[in-house]
């Protein structure tokens, strides 16, 4: 029969792959794309969504396409584990699936007990909003409902995590829907890093829109040495406690669990080979995306799509004996600080031995004027577009 590719994770990375691999191979390759939910909300842009510049429909997308058009099989439902020996892949719903390769897309989960007083259970309370849909409706409804002049705490995650930019992306987005509708409440980030990505832009730009409401405790002053009451609503950092309104804790992150259960991680993450995105524990499967510890790449969308499109064309080769050429990966993050005000900051990357080595980038400046700071967030709309049709067809 025909080679059979196994995809777990329709996301960023795994719902390109699968498109990449059934389209590219014109029938010669079977692709079985494993992804539990019915429509995938994308985490990018979702702060567009809180900060009231986007509907949540706008972030849904169907697997319909990906059927219908590239007769890919889309299986709605958990991979609880693979065999290697065997080459197959158990789902929760009973039976496996065989695969000659496997590609595992599976996104992020959360330490156990890194944010202490806080797990899976609290999240209705103090919500994460770091995987898409309905924690990220449930965020919004909370900062819509703060009483005048609550307190928003935001518990920022250590590096490494999914998305750099994203919690000062948020930031500024809940600033913005702030200052409309709630201009006396305050916003308080407890960050247990030292910097984030685009600080002083963020920085510039929380002073020009949203001047005085922001402020930002890092490690020297106890924000990495956070403790949270979800019953109380407590945020006790270093010693002093906050009673907030709304709590969104980001914990720290690591590869989803299917990379663990298959023994395909060391520490948090999986490592992969840059030149093709292969485990370096399996020579049969590739991990691509946040799940990765793979170089200089951050955890993006963008990254996870640029990796999806090397891991594709490798499989391809290996199956088909198409032509493979050097990998290569590019990656921007957009953010939107206020109407109009975008920011971005990107890299071009090339494997080595060693790692995905950056071997270009670039970054907004401060100072910019306005016309450059709007295009640039057009251009991240056009991104979006973009990188959705190439996802999902
Ligand atoms: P995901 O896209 O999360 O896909 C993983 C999929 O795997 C999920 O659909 C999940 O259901 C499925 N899955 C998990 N386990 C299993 C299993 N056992 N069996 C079957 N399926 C499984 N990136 C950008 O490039 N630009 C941005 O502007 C941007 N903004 C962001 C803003 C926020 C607030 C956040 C949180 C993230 C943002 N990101 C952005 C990051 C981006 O969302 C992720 O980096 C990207 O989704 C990673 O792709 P992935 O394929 O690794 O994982």
């Amino acid at each position: 029969g025909k080679p059979k590719v196994v995809v777990v994770g329709g996301g960023a990375g795994g719902a390109t792959a699968a498109r990449y691999i059934a389209k590219d191979s014109a029938g010669e390759i079977d692709v079985t794309l494993i992804e539990p939910s019915r429509s995938y909300y994308t985490c990018f842009f979702s702060n567009l969504y809180i900060g009231g510049f986007w509907e949540i429909e706008n972030l849904a997308h169907s697997y319909g396409k990906l059927a219908a058009d590239y007769g890919i099989n889309v299986v709605h439902d958990w991979a609880t584990g693979v065999d290697r020996d065997a080459k197959t892949v158990a789902l929760a719903g009973g039976g496996s699936v065989p695969y000659d390769r496997l590609i595992l897309s599976p996104g992020i989960d959360f330490v156990d007990g890194a944010v202490p007083g806080w797990d899976v259970s609290a999240q209705n309370a103090m919500p994460h909003a770091y995987k898409g849909g309905s924690q990220t409706e449930l965020l919004k409804a909370q900062i819509m409902a703060m009483p005048e002049g609550g307190t928003y705490v935001m518990v920022a995650p250590p590096n490494p995590y999914r998305c750099p930019p994203g919690p000062y992306e948020r930031i500024s987005m809940v600033a913005h829907q702030l200052k409309a509708n709630n201009p006396t409440a305050k916003i308080i980030i407890a960050d247990p890093k030292e910097s984030f990505s685009k600080q002083a832009l963020f920085e510039e730009g929380w002073q020009k829109h949203y001047s005085g409401m922001v402020t930002r405790i890092g490690p020297d002053f106890g924000g990495g040495n956070v403790t949270v009451d979800p019953a109380a609503m407590t945020v006790d950092i270093d010693g002093e406690v906050v009673k907030a309104d709304v709590v969104n804790v980001i914990p720290a992150q690591k590869a989803g669990l299917i990379c663990e259960a298959a023994g395909l991680t060391d520490g948090n993450w999986a490592p992969v080979d840059g030149a093709s995105m292969v485990s370096r524990m399996d020579e049969n499967i590739h991990i691509l995306g946040d799940a990765t510890n793979q170089g200089d790449m951050p955890k993006s969308g963008y990254s996870a799509n640029s990796q999806a499109k090397v891991a594709a064309m490798a499989v391809r080769g290996a199956l088909t004996g198409s032509r493979v050429f050097p990998a290569k990966y590019s990656n921007t993050c957009w953010s939107l600080i206020a109407t109009d005000d975008g920011v971005k900051v990107g890299a071009a990357y090339e494997p080595n031995e060693e790692k995905i080595a950056s071997v270009s980038s670039f970054v907004s400046q401060t100072g910019e004027d306005e016309a450059m700071r709007k295009a640039t967030y057009e251009e991240s709309i056009g991104w979006y577009e973009g990188i959705t049709t190439d996802m999902f067809g």
